[in-house]
């Protein structure tokens, strides 16, 4: 017997990718560099499905069926390269590598061109879902060649989280590294949902007075209308979790030093290199980053300051509801900031990636997963060439709605003392995506000015200098 299909690297992703795969009915090769993780996969789960265990490259090679598709999910960076090294050789035109692992897309790039010359299709794939999305259904966001995905692309669906109306949370998303752009971008969005999130519940704690069993329950509430989403659910049940230790809300005890991975930071180091505005984003990492900074935290603790005090009871629900416009108008300008990226993205690297399917794949699956995203891919549905998500009549006019009461919670929360770095940047693109005249044309004067880096005008074409060290007229550039 042969395989349809092989997975090397088998710590937790792979080894759950490995059993859906199986569990859809696909006979799979198994493989990882210390055996005995191969060994015991096929002891623990061999019921499951046809696994081959292999402990050799060339055994691992062999077990499968041509062309081949052998899926990579090991420790992103070097060890990705060194597992390619190890296969290629073995490998012949035509067949597939996967890279299910979190690589920099820029990495998939280069190795998508390396292996194209051997004529071996290399598919940088963004896997979301963690541990319990790999067994059960992730998101699964594919980059590589078109003629690769119409070999695995079935494969794909059948083993994708499915969406509420049962579409499979897959599709190609682009040539070389868009798949994994879109899943950086993905995990970028995530950032700052979370931070978003964090924020909600922080004014909730301090402004309203809400304990945390409280909270839980205001974010059930909101699980049940528009924000409904996977985050926000598993929000209210780590707010409901006691201690059983101490006793204490689990909330309260947890160090409040957030770590991070990278891939919320590579978003905003390609935003940057793009020139794309992703505040929300860049707010969201550097919250993570502070947090992590115990020594000047404790160094500025005396700092002057309002001390948060609770409002009473009827004026507490009415925040509440408040926190809840502004979370969702936030929400929505990150989102616009991500696809804004993924747009960016598209349009450097000439992928051609379809937006609403990229929102349609994150409806199930992965950890942004949301009631929302149904809502964004209506938007571009109905216009594909959308410059924004802020220009879609829906989320224009629920802005408007919400944005009395955004703007008074930033006004508590700058009362209060309460640290709103993500609702305040989203409130500040909003305004200045708005305005009629923002004071970059300062900036251009004071530009012209100390480096005669000319400017432009609003009346006239052309690029212009003002003498500024001598009578102040004006020459053409
Ligand atoms: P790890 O990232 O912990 O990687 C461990 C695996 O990599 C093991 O199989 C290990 O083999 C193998 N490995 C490491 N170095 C080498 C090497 N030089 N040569 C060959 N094999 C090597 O495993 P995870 O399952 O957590 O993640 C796998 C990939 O999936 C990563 O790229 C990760 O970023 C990505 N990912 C993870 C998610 C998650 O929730 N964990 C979610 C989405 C993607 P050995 O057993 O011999 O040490």
């Amino acid at each position: 017997t042969t395989a349809q299909i092989g997975v090397t690297g088998l710590a937790v992703m792979g080894r759950n990718l490995a059993r859906n795969f199986a569990r859809n009915g696909y006979t799979v090769a198994v493989h990882n560099r210390t055996a005995s993780r191969t060994r015991a996969l096929v002891e623990e789960f061999g019921n499951e499905g046809d696994f081959i265990a292999t402990e050799t490259a060339k055994e691992f090679v062999a077990a499968l069926e041509r062309p081949r598709r052998l899926v990579i999910m090991v420790k992103a960076g070097d060890p990705t390269d060194a597992v390619i090294q190890e296969f290629a050789p073995l490998l012949e035109p035509g067949d597939m590598i996967i890279d299910g692992g979190n690589a920099h897309f820029a990495d998939t790039r280069r190795r998508e061109r390396e292996l194209r010359e051997q004529g071996i299709h290399f598919v940088g794939t963004g896997i979301s879902g963690g541990e319990e999305g790999a067994l059960n259904g992730p998101s699964i966001m594919p980059g590589g060649s078109k003629e690769s995905y119409d070999s695995l692309g079935p494969m794909l669906e059948k083993i994708s989280a499915k969406a509420a109306d049962g579409a499979p949370c897959v599709t190609h998303v682009g040539p070389d590294g868009a798949g994994h752009f879109v899943k950086m971008v993905h995990n970028g969005i995530e950032y700052a949902d979370m931070q978003l999130i964090g924020e909600a519940y922080q004014l909730l704690r301090d402004v309203a007075g809400y304990a945390p069993a409280r909270i839980a329950e205001i974010f059930r509430t909101w699980n049940t209308g528009r924000l409904d989403s996977y985050l926000i659910e598993i929000t209210a049940e780590v707010l409901s979790h006691v201690d059983a230790a101490t006793g204490e809300p689990f909330v309260d005890v947890v160090a409040d030093q957030a770590e991070q991975k990278g891939t919320g930071r590579w978003t905003v180091q390609i935003a940057l290199d793009l020139g794309v505005p992703v505040s929300g984003i860049a707010e969201a990492v550097f919250a993570r980053s502070l947090s992590g900074h115990v020594a000047l935290r404790e160094a500025s603790r005396g700092l002057a300051g309002p001390k948060a005090s609770p409002l009473g009871e009827a004026e507490a629900a009415a925040f509440a509801d408040r926190v809840e416009q502004a979370l969702y108008a936030s929400k929505i300008v990150s989102y616009t900031q991500g696809f804004h990226e993924v747009a960016a993205g598209s349009e450097e690297y000439g992928w051609d990636i379809d937006l609403g399917a990229v929102s349609a794949i994150w409806r199930g699956g992965c950890i942004i997963r949301a009631a929302f995203l149904d809502r964004i891919r209506a938007a571009y549905d109905a216009r594909a060439d959308l410059p924004s998500l802020l220009s879609d009549e829906t989320f224009a006019r629920e802005i408007a709605d919400a944005q009395d009461d955004w703007r008074e919670v930033l006004v508590a929360a700058t009362r209060q003392g309460v640290p709103t770095p993500g609702f305040a940047a989203a409130l500040a693109y909003y305004d200045a995506l708005r305005a009629e005249r923002l004071p970059a044309a300062l900036t251009q004067g004071q530009r012209d000015f100390f480096g005669a880096h000319t400017y432009r005008r609003t009346d006239r074409d052309g690029a212009f200098h003002t003498l500024w060290g001598g009578d102040r007229s004006e020459v053409t550039a």
